[in-house]
């Protein structure tokens, strides 16, 4: 189980050569690991386990745990009957985020949403190539359902990554890092999350883009997120431009 933080002399801290400390989730020994080839994290003695949710830190995990201050990282969450697990982010006003790069199955995901709740998903969308593809793909030919703030209806097929993220109970959210798309054959030119959404009354996803500096400010202070919206302009092609969306 790679972490970033184990507790030092009751502090928080990275993993530096030859340290120990222990667990801020389970309380027992772990080890700093600092080699060549992982990013340095700390490892339980022995190979434990104390959190079966728990995935490997990677760099994309860290990329996304740096915009947080660092006593919102790594998080245990006990519920009322003892049961504990380890919130990637969980922030000031209480909101967990999960940050998603392997599938999960439909069981956990339901598990973690009652756990957590209120929680949202981070996911890397780059985590298989061709989710890049199909994604990429659904919002090219999708419909515009509205363009004030920005809805698509997606050309889902049977793409893996809609069938994977179809939203439940709680916001999902997909990073595509710096990749860039086109709606309606316009560049979005800010780096956006694709929010995922369940219209009203159906089991049908639909799609809107919130710019990633938004989302993050969503998270440390509650301000709005910003929409893209699209711009019908009968004198001018169709533009596409982040403006404010006052709910959320
Ligand atoms: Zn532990």
């Amino acid at each position: 189980m790679k972490m970033r933080y184990a507790l030092v002399n009751g502090v928080r801290q990275e993993a530096q050569p030859k340290l120990r400390g222990v667990c801020v989730n389970c309380d027992r020994e772990m080890v700093a690991k600092c080699g060549q080839q992982r990013i340095w994290h700390w490892s339980h003695l022995g190979k434990l386990e104390c959190d079966h949710w728990w995935e490997p830190e990677t760099e994309w995990h860290r990329m996304w745990k740096d915009q947080f201050p660092k006593e919102w990282q790594e998080v245990p969450h006990i519920a009322a009957d003892g049961e504990r697990h380890i919130a990637d982010v969980k922030t000031g006003t209480g909101w967990v985020i999960e940050l998603q790069l392997s599938p999960i199955s439909l069981e956990e995901r339901v598990s973690r949403e009652g756990f957590y709740r209120p929680m949202v998903w981070v996911v890397d969308g780059l985590r298989y190539k061709r989710d890049l593809g199909a994604f990429r793909r659904a919002v090219t030919e999708a419909l515009i359902v509205k363009d004030n703030p920005l809805y698509l209806d997606p050309f889902t097929g049977d793409a893996g990554i809609f069938q994977r993220w179809t939203p439940r109970q709680c916001p999902v959210f997909m990073d595509f890092g710096d990749e860039k798309f086109h709606v309606a054959g316009f560049p979005l030119n800010v780096p956006i999350l694709w929010q995922l959404l369940l219209r009203p009354g159906t089991r049908t996803t639909v799609v809107a883009a919130v710019t990633r500096e938004s989302f993050i400010q969503f998270c440390l202070n509650g301000s709005p997120l910003q929409n893209i919206v699209v711009m019908r302009d009968p004198q001018q092609p169709i533009r596409a431009y982040p403006r404010l969306r006052r709910r959320y």
